[in-house]
């Protein structure tokens, strides 16, 4: 009998105990292609020697020193060669233990940069609907599902939520790309002109929204005007890269594709690639010097900040991504998985949309393809589908809620960044398997 609480309790998983490159493996000896990475995370696949070897260097140097008192040689390290890649002018590194915990601190810290700055009355966060930034109560306050809040209301932080940036549900008819861009980012400025922008603290947005979308890119010239609407009101900008960063959508950081610099960006999943919980949030000068000229100290902190084996783990992965020319590989892989599953997908009449960037795709289901409109919720798609996948020997991460609320269905591919040519084969040919059993 297991002792272990599972977050579903009728549905007690096998145990793994093994991994190889992009399989996991079960007691019973049985092998899952992991097409979903665990949601991201796993990049560098399973067992990766560079980084055990890593991590085990470092446990037999010092386990753990508290950053009250002491730094360690992988957190300064892996700080910067982050600051070395990413977006400018990020230029200072906050590490803690995963998403949810970055998330949390972006929104601490953005509140404080107001308060020592003198601008006390700016608390609202602005973000999106259909968004997903993680579960502790602040950073589930900011992701736009109303049905997860719902239940844990009231929240610890005044958010609304704009639309998502989402074109192929959302453009009008006559309306090109860039106008409809446009006028997803002017509903940040009426958002921002309702609220009163003294009052308003953040904006926070996934690049390439993952989880519950399914690997939706905003559209070109979005995220452009997105950060002019900030500056003009003194809005900070939060990119939430959680699951899209670390080379995910074919750059380390997903950012630098829209042409955008964040004033704090949150990474984690593939940073740790699964070796270690490991998440940073990473913050402009401007950010740290107003706390720096001001009371000296961010109001915000865990014991496991900075962690020196995770960071070592963080180091050795950012460090394989660079070395290994493995984001190169996630632009070709990428490109080739997609055009793969157009050409084997591409007309089904269930399957509205196959998107995404990298290796970070995403495939919609639609009950009529024309009209684009979502499959009845109570047919639970998302669940089925998961488990034909992984009696199929897949592991995918179909999700439902694409739409507001808990309407679409759609499915997140997010492989190992190693993933080979037979291995798309077999994904593809496994995906068809489950589409056929699943779908009407
Ligand atoms: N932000 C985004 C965009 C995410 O996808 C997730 C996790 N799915 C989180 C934050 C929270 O990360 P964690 O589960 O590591 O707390």
């Amino acid at each position: 009998m297991s002792h272990v609480f599972p977050r579903h309790t009728k549905n007690i998983p096998p145990i793994a105990v093994g991994g190889e490159g992009c399989y996991l493996i079960d007691a019973n000896g049985k092998r899952y292609l992991d097409a979903s990475g665990g949601a991201a995370v796993s990049c560098l696949g399973h067992g990766d020697v560079d980084v055990t070897n890593a991590i085990k260097a470092q446990l037999d140097k010092v386990a753990f020193a508290h950053t009250g008192f002491l730094s360690s040689e992988p957190a300064e390290n892996l700080a910067s060669l982050l600051i070395e890649h990413a977006p400018k002018p990020l230029d200072k590194v906050y590490f803690v233990s995963g998403g949810s915990e970055a998330v949390e601190s972006a929104i601490k810290l953005a509140r404080q940069y107001h308060l020592e700055n003198g601008e006390p009355e700016r608390k609202h966060l602005i973000a999106r609907r259909q968004s997903y930034h993680g579960n502790t109560l602040g950073a589930l306050a900011a992701g736009g599902n109303a049905w997860r809040r719902a239940q844990f209301d009231p929240l610890l932080i005044n958010v609304s939520h704009i639309a998502p940036c989402y074109e192929y549900i959302g453009r009008n008819d006559g309306e090109t790309t860039h106008q409809y861009g446009q006028r997803m980012a002017q509903e940040l400025e009426d958002e921002i002109i309702r609220l009163g922008p003294e009052t308003v603290l953040a904006f926070m947005a996934e690049p390439v929204v993952g989880a519950t979308m399914g690997a939706v890119p905003a559209v070109d010239g979005y995220f452009k005007r997105i950060r002019e609407i900030c500056d003009k009101y003194g809005v900070l900008l939060i990119l939430d890269e959680v699951m899209c960063g670390m080379g995910r959508t074919g750059s380390l950081f997903a950012a630098d594709v829209d042409g955008v610099a964040p004033d704090i960006l949150c990474i984690a999943k593939g940073l740790g690639a699964g070796y270690q919980p490991i998440g940073a949030m990473l913050c402009s000068d401007k950010i740290y010097a107003a706390i720096e000229n001001g009371s000296g100290f961010f109001q915000h902190g865990h014991t496991y900040i900075g962690h020196p084996v995770a960071t070592a783990a963080g180091l050795a992965v950012v460090n394989a991504l660079l070395d290994r020319d493995l984001i190169t590989r996630v632009q070709k892989q990428g490109a080739k998985l997609k055009q793969m599953l157009e050409n084997t997908f591409g007309q089904h009449p269930h399957i509205g949309d196959i998107r995404g960037r990298g290796l970070f795709l995403g495939m919609e289901f639609v009950s009529d393809r024309d009209a684009k409109s979502p499959f009845d919720p109570s047919l639970a798609l998302g669940a089925k589908m998961k488990k034909t996948a992984f009696e199929n020997g897949l592991i995918c991460y179909p999700m439902s809620g694409t739409r507001d609320g808990k309407l679409g269905d759609h499915m997140l591919l997010a492989p190992p960044f190693i993933l080979n040519d037979n291995h798309m084969d077999q994904l593809v040919e496994k995906l068809g398997k489950t589409f056929d059993a699943v779908l009407p």
